[in-house]
């Protein structure tokens, strides 16, 4: 399906796509006295806004004024979708939102997030990053035909939303424990915000407060920052929280067993967010460092592919004491829908998106500095563009182990075929991005740097070993829609 006109794209190949994150989600409750003041549709907006990079398909808000949920969603970035008028109309006191790349189910409007339910008093709206991985069996739980969307999301919004007596709360106590996979949700009746997290905690969820009474939850510290709430703490790995006029209440659905998700650290996450404590930037540049030990060389200047090579570049450069500097300009402001070059003029599509500095790196002997390489398009035309710019040496360093292994925990990687890494050893990618020497950080090297505990990381991407074992038939996107 043709992406829409005017939406922004990190990649600068189209056909070589950066691994794609999940989603963000964003809740907020505030006292039902304050709504008109914390205008909790705006905050969301911001949270959004600041969640961005998580997901570009599809943006959404729910709110509740206390006796009934309204639902706003589309297809595209969240300023295409929201403005002024809207969030005007979305009053209450709870929010929450979502911005949606899909890792289950089409890019499609049924498929955009917030979810909804009505139930027999109320409803409820629910937002997911992640993907389940026991999806058939929980919808089995369902009537055939009660689904209208096609994304695990919507079979756990159904089921929660199926609540008897003791509310959504007493669903999700029900459902949570059996529910499988990476789970990252804020959900909302119309009067509580919940928010619980998979019992591995793969995918990001902080809490934060706002100054004058009232409860922030977000996939990423920086949307906290964005919006003026004070980071409190992670939620915890299998636990479960409820937010309203009672304060915050904690429980645990099941036992944690920490696996957070190493990629966060090398691409996903934003550089001004704090995971376990620790900037991912910090970690970033701690990574080039290392890198340079691992993989030193002889050259005259470090450059990024800018910007997701910038952190771990600047990290480079210092432990090497080869100077830092711009080879390569992005122009940040080019749509996906950009008319896909034929192979025969693939370079002038990475042209758009790239330019080299010739003045800078003619002669010069250069380390290029990327996070990952998933096809190796982008690093091969990289290269060849460098050298037609009169680069004498290029030397490629990547600030993450090989890309070996899909993601089945809600980043669309390639398929294993797909990844160049899963296919070609370090020595036969090199040869076939065309660079003088190519250098990977080691698996342990970058773990080092994340100051976690190997075991409890997820890192399945570089070594085959999942955390959450994946049943062959539970690897689709498109898992529902098949099944139909
Ligand atoms: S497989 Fe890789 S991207 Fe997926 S959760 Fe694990 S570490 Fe993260």
């Amino acid at each position: 399906m043709p992406l829409r006109d005017g939406r922004l794209s990190h990649d600068i190949d189209p056909s070589d796509r950066a691994p794609q994150d999940a989603c963000g989600v964003f809740g907020v409750w505030v006292p039902a006295e304050q709504a008109a003041r914390a205008e909790v549709s705006k905050l969301t907006y911001y949270g959004l806004y600041a969640l961005q990079h998580r997901g570009q398909e599809s943006a959404g808000i729910a709110v509740s004024d206390g006796s009934r949920i309204v639902v706003f969603k589309d297809m595209g970035l969240v300023a295409q979708v929201f403005d002024e008028s809207v969030l005007n109309t979305l009053r209450g006191h709870i929010a929450v939102g979502h911005c949606r790349y899909s890792t289950t189910g089409s890019p499609t409007w049924e498929n955009a997030q917030p979810t909804f339910r009505s139930t027999d008093d109320g409803g409820l709206a629910l937002v997911h990053n992640g993907n389940l991985i026991n999806t058939p069996e929980l919808a089995a739980r369902l009537d055939p035909g009660e689904l209208t969307a096609t994304t695990d999301t919507e079979v756990l919004t159904a089921l929660l939303a199926a609540r008897g007596e003791g509310g959504a709360l007493e669903a999700a106590r029900e459902i949570l424990p059996a529910t499988r996979g990476a789970f990252s949700l804020v959900f909302m009746d119309e009067g509580t915000l919940y928010a619980a997290r998979d019992p591995e905690g793969i995918r990001p969820l902080v809490l934060g407060a706002l100054e004058d009474r009232g409860w922030v939850v977000a996939s990423e510290t920086a949307a906290l920052d964005i919006v003026g709430a004070r980071f409190v703490r992670e939620i915890e790995p299998g636990e479960l929280i409820a937010c309203d006029g009672q304060g915050v209440r904690s429980e645990r659905f099941a036992e944690a067993r920490p696996k957070g998700c190493l990629f966060e650290y090398v691409y996903l996450a934003r550089p001004d967010t704090t995971i376990a404590g620790r900037s991912v930037q910090a970690t970033r540049v701690e990574v080039g460092r290392r890198l340079a030990r691992e993989h030193p060389v002889e050259a005259d200047m470090v450059i990024p592919t800018p910007e997701s090579g910038t952190p771990a570049a600047i990290g480079y450069a210092e432990a090497s004491g080869i100077p830092y500097g711009q080879g390569l300009v992005k122009n940040s402001y080019v749509g996906r829908t950009f008319i896909q070059p034929s192979q025969t003029i693939r370079q002038l599509g990475i042209r758009l998106k790239l330019n080299p500095l010739r003045e800078a790196i003619e002669g010069k002997r250069l380390v290029v500095v990327d996070d990952s390489i998933v096809r190796g398009n982008t690093q091969r035309a990289i290269v060849s563009m460098l050298r037609d710019a009169g680069a004498a040496e290029v030397h490629v360093r990547i600030s993450s182990p090989p890309v070996s292994w899909p993601c089945f925990y809600g980043i669309d990687f390639a398929t294993r075929a797909e990844l160049i890494a899963g296919n070609l050893s370090v020595e036969e990618i090199r040869d076939s991005i065309g660079a003088d020497s190519l250098g990977y950080i080691s698996l342990d090297e970058l773990i080092s740097a994340s100051h976690i505990a190997k075991d409890n990381l997820c890192r399945a991407c570089f070594d085959g070993q999942y955390p959450i074992p994946v049943e062959q038939d539970a690897r689709g996107k498109h898992l529902l829609e098949a099944t139909r």
